[in-house]
């Protein structure tokens, strides 16, 4: 059976018991030297798993011909608690690099509220070959959600290992091709996602999104203490719902306070990417699936991604050409 129809079958009925039909439709995933095209024994979990969710997915993807061996950067999205506008942020950000020239990509990996498709409305992928999808697209951005199989409304009734086996195939199996960058929208927390994610792939960084008030940043530093661990470089702060203006009065309203992002954003010596303000017409683009960058490209909300977006892109040239420049000088001493 195709990938497709097997992540498609996964979600399109609701099983007696979803878990262990979860368990015994867990997609194909070849392995390292595999070649065949028939399934075969993906990680399971339960008691015939080997090892913990963990252990079961520290295992690097390896990409054949598909995936993510084009990718040149791979960027996560986190934030400590759900809501502080992470999503959107990401599909923003996304379309911002991509106004700026490159070739761009979006993985929904929060796989139990996923919010690309909604933000998008791209339609489901279509079918490369038996085991390789081609992403879908949104105003030239790639993007896979999946949702897109599932249908917006429809919990994502999975064990933690099957859906980090999902985002494995999101990443090995689908046809992302050349791309400068892949956005991947983490879910909130720091859970066995995020551990997975960092462990599969090479992240080239992270950005973190916040509210101003304390009660988001609290859970930032949890996420943060999350990337240090797995050595994952974090490329500055993000603070969403900065401010309000107001139309009466044309002044800024600090509605969840002010200066927590700009706080974090020194206490962790990672620069403050942006000041994205309140503004209740990107609740309204977002849910007719057309983005702030797309809908209203002058206003300060899309000034504030633009700007993120620059320095992000920015900060990775740097790190990149430093870590070119010190191989190059070891080299030379070692000739
Ligand atoms: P998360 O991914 O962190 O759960 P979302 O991106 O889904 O958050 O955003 C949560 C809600 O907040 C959505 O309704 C979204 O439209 C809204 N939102 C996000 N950023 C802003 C903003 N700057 N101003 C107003 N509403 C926003």
């Amino acid at each position: 059976m195709s990938l497709f129809k097997k992540v498609q079958n996964l979600f399109s009925s609701a099983p007696a018991d979803p878990v262990a039909q979860a368990d015994a439709e867990t997609p194909h995933v070849h392995g390292p030297g595999c070649s065949h095209d028939h399934d075969h024994g993906a990680p399971k979990s339960g008691a015939s798993a080997k090892g913990t969710p963990l252990e079961a997915s520290a295992v690097k993807v390896t990409p054949k011909g598909s995936g993510i061996d084009q990718v040149r950067n791979i960027i996560a999205v986190g934030s400590g608690k759900g809501g502080v506008g992470k999503s959107t942020l990401t599909l923003n950000l996304a379309l911002a690099l991509s106004n700026q020239g490159f070739k761009v990509g979006v993985l929904d990996g929060d796989i139990y509220g996923p919010s690309q498709q909604h933000l998008t409305r791209a339609p489901r992928p279509e079918l490369e070959s038996d085991d390789v999808l081609n992403p879908s697209e949104y105003e030239g951005v790639k993007v896979i959600s999946v949702a897109m199989f599932s249908g917006v409304n429809q919990a994502q009734v999975l064990r933690g290992p099957m859906a980090t086996q999902l985002l494995r195939q999101f990443l090995t199996q689908v046809n992302w091709g050349a791309l400068d960058y892949l956005l991947i929208d983490l879910p909130p927390g720091t859970g066995d996602i995020q551990l997975s994610l960092a462990q599969m792939v090479p992240l080239a960084g992270a950005v973190l999104v916040t509210t101003p008030q304390e009660l988001s940043i609290i859970d930032v530093r949890k996420a943060v203490s999350m990337f240090k661990t797995m050595n994952v470089p974090m490329l500055g702060v993000v603070e969403n719902m900065s401010y309000f203006i107001c139309d009466g009065c044309d002044k800024k309203h600090y509605v969840f306070g002010q200066g927590g992002g700009q706080k974090l954003a020194q206490e962790l010596g990672l620069p403050l990417l942006a000041e994205v303000p309140m503004d209740p017409r990107i609740v309204e683009t977002s849910d007719d699936g057309k983005a702030v960058m797309v809908k209203m490209p002058s206003s300060d909300a899309a000034k504030a991604y633009t700007s993120a977006a620059k320095t992000i892109n920015d900060s990775l040239s740097l790190m990149q050409k430093d870590s070119d420049g010190a191989l190059g000088y070891f080299m030379l001493e070692w000739k």
